[in-house]
């Protein structure tokens, strides 16, 4: 193996790898909280002006508006929803995210994609010298503990271990800790302060503790990463995908073709898939809407053609 300077090169690789995915980790965290949205003061459009197929909220083809907060009757656009929290509504809205203090729409997701897509893979990468000799400290910590007559006459065999501090899977979290404690009393000969790797190669809560809070954080990231990728995908978004699509009503206007134009009502679950083009058409939108993120501009959503034409269909019978 190379050697500089008496280290492995690949323990520098290692270094640098790690360091880097967490500023960049850091940076999209950072642009993600500080993200300017549109703000949506837009007067509603003249139906008799639309020229594609369009939601709708009634039979008569109109337009929704928002009257809650500082939206005061302003238009609320397709797939637009008014976000509580921040008190106005939001294009393309997917949810609010209170971990972001901000709202993830389809014009963050792409860096909301990074960030939670990279914060596994980081962690991982810098828990992995380690996982090994915590785990196995972990283990020794617990038998530790219940050979310990103090620790089982506090915790193991007190009934309130069952209960309290995180139910059964609490009582042997800390049991563990109990454990750690009763370790360092008999490996007393490591300092508060000790030399570089004595806080790996002895059970520190300090490090365990961190250990296990940030791999509960980067599985949390994986699934919402997942979910989230998904989603994109499939052309909806997190609040579709949760409070369902609430959309009522297609307008396709007189101005297209004369043959299929109309007001439709449309039920589950076509509504699911109202704004589905296709995985690689779903993705290219969500590049759009992020290279628009700051340019303000509002573009009509494209419908799902197999909707529109089974609507037509169904009615046409
Ligand atoms: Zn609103
Ligand atoms: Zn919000």
């Amino acid at each position: 193996m190379m050697r500089l300077h008496g280290r492995t090169v690949y323990g520098y690789i290692y270094a640098v790898v790690v360091t880097v995915l967490f500023a960049i980790i850091n940076f999209s965290y950072h642009k993600l909280c500080r993200h300017q949205h549109l703000r949506l003061r837009m007067s509603v459009p003249d139906k008799g002006d639309m020229a594609e197929p369009y939601e709708c909220v009634n039979i008569d083809g109109d337009l929704a508006v928002c009257d809650k907060d500082e939206c005061a009757g302003a238009w609320k656009p397709p797939r637009a929803h008014h976000c509580s929290i921040c008190g106005t509504c939001r294009l393309d809205f997917d949810h609010h995210c209170p971990w972001l203090g901000n709202c993830v729409t389809m014009r963050n997701m792409q860096r909301f994609l990074l960030f939670i897509g990279l914060t596994p893979l980081t962690v991982a990468l810098a828990v992995a010298p380690i996982i090994k000799i915590t785990l196995q400290h972990a283990v020794e910590a617990v038998a530790i503990s219940r050979s310990d007559p103090w620790a089982r006459s506090v915790w193991w065999d007190w009934w309130g271990s069952w209960i309290f501090i995180g139910g059964p899977i609490g009582r042997w979290v800390f049991g563990g800790v109990l454990g750690v404690r009763a370790l360092q009393r008999h490996n007393s000969a490591c300092p508060t302060l000790c030399s570089p790797g004595c806080l790996v190669e002895r059970p520190h809560l300090r490090l365990m503790s961190t250990f296990a809070l940030g791999s509960l954080f980067a599985l949390f990231a994986l699934g919402l990463a997942i979910i989230t990728a998904r989603n994109v995908l499939r052309g909806r978004t997190m609040f579709e995908l949760l409070r369902g699509c609430n959309v009522r009503y297609i307008c396709i206007p007189s101005s297209g073709e004369q043959s299929r134009s109309g007001v439709y009502a449309i039920d589950q679950p076509d509504a699911s898939w109202l704004y589905d083009l296709g995985a690689a058409r779903n993705w290219g939108a969500v590049i759009r809407a992020s290279s628009r993120a700051n340019g303000a501009r509002f573009t009509w959503p494209k419908i799902n053609p197999n909707v529109l034409n089974r609507l037509v269909m169904r009615d046409a019978k």
